[in-house]
């Protein structure tokens, strides 16, 4: 999708900083962290929200938890602990209508989220 920044970081035009990649997923570090590690996992394939998940993208989004747990070794964040999560649409905090898992660990996270 041409007017999605996330379809522009897939692409190469604005340039994230990665820290993983394979044929169906990016992740790169989020612009603004809100923990030490805070980073965004994306498909490479532009689906908007959650709600727009089809049967057949099953795989795609296992795929993003699966790097996230990859992700999360890799930051070393993964035996003390660290969160995953997607916002949806305005009450979700979704902002950026390309799906992405926010992966956040580094420091303890609270409980209930804001
Ligand atoms: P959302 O609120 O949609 O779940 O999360 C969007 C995330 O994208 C926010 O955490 C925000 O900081 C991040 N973000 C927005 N613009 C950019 C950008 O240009 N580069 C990166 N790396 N992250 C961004
Ligand atoms: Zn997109």
């Amino acid at each position: 999708m041409s007017d999605c920044l996330f379809c522009k970081m897939v692409t190469g035009e604005i340039a994230p900083d990665v820290v993983y990649e394979d044929d169906d997923v990016l992740a790169f570090r989020d612009i603004n962290p809100q923990a030490p590690t805070h980073v965004l996992i994306v498909p490479k394939r532009h689906i908007s929200t959650l709600n727009d998940l089809e049967p057949d993208d099953a795989r795609l989004i296992g795929q993003l938890s699966l790097a996230a747990a990859k992700v999360a070794a890799q930051e070393g964040v993964a035996d003390a602990g660290y969160r995953t999560l997607i916002n949806t649409n305005r009450e979700g905090g979704q902002v950026v209508f390309h799906i992405h898992m926010h992966l956040m660990g580094g420091r303890r996270m609270g409980w209930p989220p804001g």
